[in-house]
């Protein structure tokens, strides 16, 4: 078994200065660390009756759509403005200065649907709540709300706090 954690690069100050940005492409380029990290997902979720992983974009979708073959499941991608090329519905959600907003396409989810929500990085959890929004609207039933890291000290998790949360791998915020 390999220490996920430590295949996750830490690089300070980007894409601003304060910010440890974690970076999972070291994590992705190891082949042990990416099967294990997708095993481990895929024996949680196996034999919960999930029909749609929805992943975010963009690192959300490496994961994402690794674990929706596993399980059986469909993959949709919830993506930045203007991105997806049919009908969408969009939800805003606030960034430190300002707001941005994420898209899913109408027809993505089946009302009734069981749907896990995946992401790399729990941070403000503001993306995260935004994505939960999306697929309410759409009438999915959320299983659970899953991510690799979970940057603690921020408190995301308390803007996902209607749904089960579950994280690979707790990283404190200045770590
Ligand atoms: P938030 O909405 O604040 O929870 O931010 C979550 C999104 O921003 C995720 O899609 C992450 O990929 C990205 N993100 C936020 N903070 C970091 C960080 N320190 N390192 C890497 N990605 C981050």
């Amino acid at each position: 078994m390999i220490d996920l954690e430590s295949t996750i690069r830490n690089v300070p100050d980007f894409p601003k200065a304060g910010i440890q940005f974690k970076d999972i492409t070291t994590l992705t380029k190891n082949a042990e660390a990416l099967k294990q990290t997708i095993d481990q997902l895929a024996e949680r979720y196996q034999g919960r009756g999930i029909q749609k992983v929805v992943g975010v974009e963009s690192r959300g979708f490496i994961f994402g759509a690794a674990l929706a073959i596993r399980l059986g499941a469909g993959f949709v991608p919830v993506r930045k403005p203007g991105k997806l090329p049919a009908e969408t519905i969009s939800e805003e959600y606030e960034l430190e200065y300002g707001t941005d907003k994420i898209e899913i396409h109408k027809d993505a989810i089946d009302p009734g649907e069981i749907v896990l929500i995946l992401d790399d990085l729990l941070a403000t959890g503001g993306t995260l709540a935004a994505t939960c929004r999306l697929v309410e609207a759409l009438e999915g039933k959320i299983e659970e709300v899953v991510t690799v890291i979970e940057l603690i000290g921020l408190e995301g998790r308390r803007k996902i706090a209607r749904y089960p949360y579950h994280a690979m791998i707790a990283i404190e915020v200045d770590e």
